[in-house]
């Protein structure tokens, strides 16, 4: 895996609701390997780590800089990471997270910090955010190459899309009934 999949896999992991056994199982659908591991020990860790990783995503979708930076850096702290270089493709050496004695909870917070450490120091601090499109408070990993990604998902974008059309519409409507709008207006 490389680190922007680790790093788009953390989005995922804090969107995802683990009450139990079975929706960790769920979330970890391509990784089978994985299933007969999964405790309620380990959802009981994920969900705290999800209320400590949310604000990283909080902070560098405002712009906090510092704020993403000793936000990871605390939890790394937290959560050491063994990482490993792979060799099972030789021509595409990358980093895994050790998985020795490690608990599936263990081995996604690692993937989790990895991935969203490399990310930043790759591709800059401000790549993650929380979804715009309320209510929904989903987070994401923004790896667009002019950093414009605002949703969580294609259907919270065409939500939005809808909803601000929408309101655009009825602002029309209502220039068309009420006061004549000027063309600036309807062009907006
Ligand atoms: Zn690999
Ligand atoms: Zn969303």
């Amino acid at each position: 895996m490389d680190f922007i999949r680790y790093a788009e896999a953390s989005a995922g992991l804090l969107n995802a609701e683990i009450d139990g056994v079975d929706a960790l199982v769920e979330h970890l659908a391509g990784r089978a390997w994985l299933h007969d591991q999964c405790s309620d020990r380990d959802c009981m860790l994920l969900r705290k780590f999800q209320r400590e990783l949310r604000p990283v995503f909080e902070a560098s979708g405002a712009g906090d800089v510092r704020g993403v930076i000793d936000g990871l850096n605390d939890l790394m702290v937290r959560y050491p990471i063994t990482p490993r270089i792979a060799d099972h493709d030789e021509h595409d050496l990358h980093l895994h997270v050790a998985t020795k004695s490690a608990s599936v909870a263990e081995l996604l917070v690692g993937e989790s910090l990895l991935g969203l450490a490399t990310l930043i120091c790759d591709l800059g601090p401000t790549r993650l955010g929380i979804c715009s499109a309320t209510p929904c408070t989903n987070v994401y990993v923004d790896t667009s190459p002019n950093q414009s990604r605002r949703y969580c998902s294609d259907r919270c974008s065409s939500r939005a899309n809808v909803a601000a059309y929408r309101a655009r519409q009825k602002l029309v409507s209502a220039g068309a009934s009420g006061t004549p709008s000027t063309p600036t207006e309807r062009a907006v």
